[in-house]
């Protein structure tokens, strides 16, 4: 087989890549994916009771890119959709990003608005403050709202997730989730939110169907990679993996997903509900709440934070200085057979992407390559 580029990975960063080259490039792409599916981690499918699920645990679209919602909007409609999260906090159901309205409901009403009043003072309406920066600044009452906040919503769930404390690791990672000084109750305030219209799957098979593009699946690169002949090489799967671990393992968190189907229209409030402090899982997620979709049955996702070993899926790369070092030797290796191989993507450049950014990644790769300054 001859083929213009061999791309490894049918995930977000894979697609993309393979569709630019494909369309734009009139290039042949050979679109490798060792699973039984393309689409990655943002794959969904119907599970056999005939509810849409998210296999890899739910995946919310949202990006203030106004470049990377277009671009996807050529290969799907999107249902428009607000993700709301809550967390389990002293046997109470509160908004997460922990809020106004998360204040209101644990404390008394009078105490409440004291604390309310002292934000807003300290650190404007509306203002987004990461919880270890909260720690830091908060001053008199704020400090024990502060200590509260961070027992009670992130320490105990950060130490499930992660087996971490949060200073641990890179403070990028509970900002994610800052202290919300407002009364939006919304996940991400992003410029676009939504969710593909029909499904991801759908969105992905659009995006691939091109004649330019054969996809293989169940197939490790590596098994086939001697027989076919190809220019060069995009890989999107783990960076160590590619060289062998010759520098350490890359260190991943990973998950286990336990799915049931209930006879009941809804189970839960919303799409994800967090246990911040009990139980060794962190979250039940309920599809049906970003997908719309109408049965008198629901399926929930219970999601376990899992060991990271070579028989589990290496999930989440774990932003810390340490781990970066090990990566930039990676990296350092990857300099030098850029002329052959690129590398792009969620596990190859060992970073916590959303598939906005995972998307971004891609374009921005792919401009490169049409201008050849890679
Ligand atoms: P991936 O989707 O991981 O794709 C890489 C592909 O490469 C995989 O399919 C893998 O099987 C394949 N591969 C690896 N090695 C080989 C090999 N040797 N041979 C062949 N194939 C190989 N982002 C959001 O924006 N919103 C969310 O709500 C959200 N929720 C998430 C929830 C979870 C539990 C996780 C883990 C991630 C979530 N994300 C979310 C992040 C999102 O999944 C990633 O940003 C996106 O999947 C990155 O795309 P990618 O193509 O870089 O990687
Ligand atoms: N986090 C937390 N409690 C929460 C939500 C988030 O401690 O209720 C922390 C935790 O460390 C988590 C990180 O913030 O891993 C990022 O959360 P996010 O929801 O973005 O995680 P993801 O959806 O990527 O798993």
């Amino acid at each position: 087989m001859k083929v213009d580029w061999v791309i490894v990975g049918a995930g977000f960063t894979g697609a993309t890549l393979a569709e630019r080259i494909a369309s734009e490039l009139n290039q042949k792409v050979l679109l490798i994916e060792q699973r039984d599916h393309i689409g990655g981690n943002s794959y969904d499918c119907y599970n056999q009771d005939g509810i849409l699920i998210h296999k890899y645990g739910s995946h919310t679209f949202h990006t203030n890119s106004h470049m990377v919602w277009n671009y996807l909007s050529k290969f799907t409609e999107w249902r428009p959709y607000f993700h709301h999260v809550l967390a389990v906090v002293d046997g109470k159901k509160v908004p997460v990003p922990f809020n106004l309205n998360s204040i209101y409901a644990l404390f008394p009403p009078k105490y409440a608005e004291k604390l309310e009043d002292l934000l807003i003072q300290h650190y404007g309406y509306g203002v987004k403050v990461p919880i270890l920066k909260l720690r830091e600044s908060a001053s008199g009452d704020l400090i024990l709202l502060a200590e509260y906040i961070y027992k009670k919503v992130f320490y105990h769930y950060t130490l499930k997730h992660w087996q971490l404390k949060p200073d641990e690791l890179d403070p990028s990672v509970t900002a994610r989730v800052p202290v919300y000084i407002s009364r939006d109750n919304r996940y991400f305030q992003d410029t676009y939110q939504g969710i593909p219209k029909h499904s991801y799957a759908d969105l992905f098979s659009r995006m691939l169907k091109h004649p330019n593009i054969s996809v293989l699946l169940n197939t490790d690169y590596r098994e086939v990679i001697e027989d076919i002949k190809f220019n060069r090489m995009i890989y999107t799967g783990p960076i160590d993996a590619f060289f062998n671990y010759k520098h350490g393992r890359l260190p991943y968190r990973s998950l286990r997903f336990e799915f049931e189907t209930l006879n009941q229209e809804y189970y839960q409030e919303a799409g994800t509900i967090n246990y911040t402090n009990e139980y060794e899982f962190t979250r039940i997620l309920e599809t049906k709440h970003l997908t719309g979709q109408i049965s008198p049955h629901t399926t929930i996702t219970t999601v376990y934070p899992m060991e990271d070993n070579p028989n589990n899926e290496p999930y989440y790369p774990i932003p810390r200085a340490e781990n970066r070092q090990l990566y930039s030797e990676y990296v350092k290796e990857a300099e030098q057979i850029k002329d052959k191989v690129l590398f792009a993507g969620r596990l190859a450049d060992y970073k916590y992407y959303n598939m906005d950014q995972a998307v971004a990644r891609a374009l921005t790769l792919y401009k490169q390559i049409a201008e050849k300054s890679i």
